[in-house]
């Protein structure tokens, strides 16, 4: 039990994603004073379905898919409330019963509904990195005057946040230090990449996730919206940030501060553990996330990322140095390039290709406004599609 008994209504949008149903299942292990008010899906009406039956939320939203083409007459949550379509998102998260607000929607389809949490200075559980990438300054300046809360789910995001508990203010951290899993990919000879199936992508050796995180993961695009990620969250330079392949994914990330202290987060690679930090911070409570077993031997490894290999990754420092319009057109190019690569239209190694190809030749604006970001996001998305002959 949580030790101040403060109401906490929580909405989940995505739940039925990857981190949606870990979040439900933290959710479930801590009780009360936690409440599942909102869940919202696109179009995975069985096991959203399933959700309200099991969590009876006050709010149900499914985003992709029309009210006559379900059949809620058996529905066995009369006590909830149902809404179809995106804008229905907004209202929810807005509902003034609403305090915290899990972004679990994948790409930058969750970007609205994030920043409504902002504007509405609840606490947001941000997994939806790509809405700070796109977005990320107006993000953190609208956080600072409605006085919204950011708590981070992506686990390295996480894992620098608890590690940062250890110091005083930035001006102590000398680097943070991002580990990478490498990707499904990572054994591959380079010259073989080209080949890489979609299901040799898709078949990450550490972590079990959404298909488009997964594309990343390997591509290393991944990492590279994660750099962005931690510029905006922990108002970082880009200077001051690392990436290193730790391929066991059980040092989730590092602090180096100014004295050479380094502090790690250690964990088995486990999304449930990130989730539930973001939800009871600044407690620690027990959880359903594994744990290491100390009394089997294990080693670590790391090595330094070779950024040929991964040409991905060169794209996130140039963009988190960059700012403006870079982060919108990435993203949209990157979002397009890897459903071409998971429809076959496209091979492995071209996502990061048309990525660059887009994001060099967009007409880069230092400070856009959110209409501009958004209109961006939809021409990069154009472009890739235009490049690609697709
Ligand atoms: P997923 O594909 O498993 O789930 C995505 C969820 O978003 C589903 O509930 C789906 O219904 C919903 N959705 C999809 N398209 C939508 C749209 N157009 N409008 C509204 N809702 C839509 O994805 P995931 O792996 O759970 O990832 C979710 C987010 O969390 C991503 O931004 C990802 O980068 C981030 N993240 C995931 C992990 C992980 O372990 N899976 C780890 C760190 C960060
Ligand atoms: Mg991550």
């Amino acid at each position: 039990m949580l030790g101040s008994s403060k109401r906490r209504n929580v909405a989940i949008l995505g739940s039925t994603g990857s981190i949606g149903c870990s979040t439900l299942e933290v959710l479930e292990g801590l009780g009360e004073p936690f409440r599942v008010w909102a869940i919202s899906a696109h179009q995975q009406v069985d096991i959203f379905e399933k959700q309200i039956a099991r969590f009876r939320p006050q709010h149900a939203i499914l985003t992709g898919v029309a009210e006559d083409q379900i059949d809620t007459r058996n529905a066995s949550s009369s006590e909830t409330i149902r809404h179809f379509g995106c804008e229905n998102l907004i209202k929810v998260v807005a509902d003034p019963e609403v305090d915290i607000v899990v972004a679990a929607i994948v790409g930058s389809a969750g970007l609205e509904s994030a920043l409504e949490a902002v504007r509405q200075g609840k606490t947001l559980a941000l997994a939806n990195k790509e809405a700070l990438v796109v977005a990320g300054p107006i993000m953190t300046d609208l956080a600072k005057t409605s006085g919204a809360t950011l708590m981070p789910i992506d686990s390295e995001h996480s894992a620098i946040f608890q590690a940062m508990q250890s110091g005083r203010s930035i001006a102590e951290v000398k680097r943070v230090i991002l580990t990478a899993s490498g990707g499904s990919l990572r054994a591959w000879p380079r010259e073989k990449l080209p080949s890489a199936t979609v299901n040799d992508a898709l078949a990450h050796p550490t972590w079990s996730m959404g298909r488009k995180i997964t594309i990343d993961s390997a591509t290393m695009m991944n990492k590279a919206l994660e750099v962005i990620e931690a510029k905006w969250l922990f108002g970082l330079d880009p200077s001051k940030i690392s990436v290193v392949i730790h391929p066991q994914s059980i040092i989730h990330s590092m602090v180096e501060f100014v004295d050479g202290s380094v502090i790690a987060q250690l964990s088995p690679p486990d999304m449930r553990l990130p989730i539930q930090y973001a939800l009871t911070f600044p407690e620690r409570l027990p959880g359903p996330a594994r744990t290491i077993d100390w009394t089997q031997s294990f080693s670590f490894d790391w090595t330094p990322v070779d950024f040929e290999r991964y040409p991905a990754l060169s794209l996130g420092f140039e963009v988190a140095a960059a700012g403006g319009t870079s982060g919108s057109v990435l993203n949209g190019a990157n979002e397009a390039a890897v459903d071409l690569f998971l429809n076959q239209k496209i091979a492995f190694t071209e996502i990061a290709t048309l990525a660059k190809k887009v994001l060099d030749y967009h007409d880069f604006d230092p400070s856009p406004t959110l209409k501009q970001l958004m209109n961006l996001d939809q021409w990069a998305r154009k472009e890739t599609n235009r490049i690609a002959g697709c």
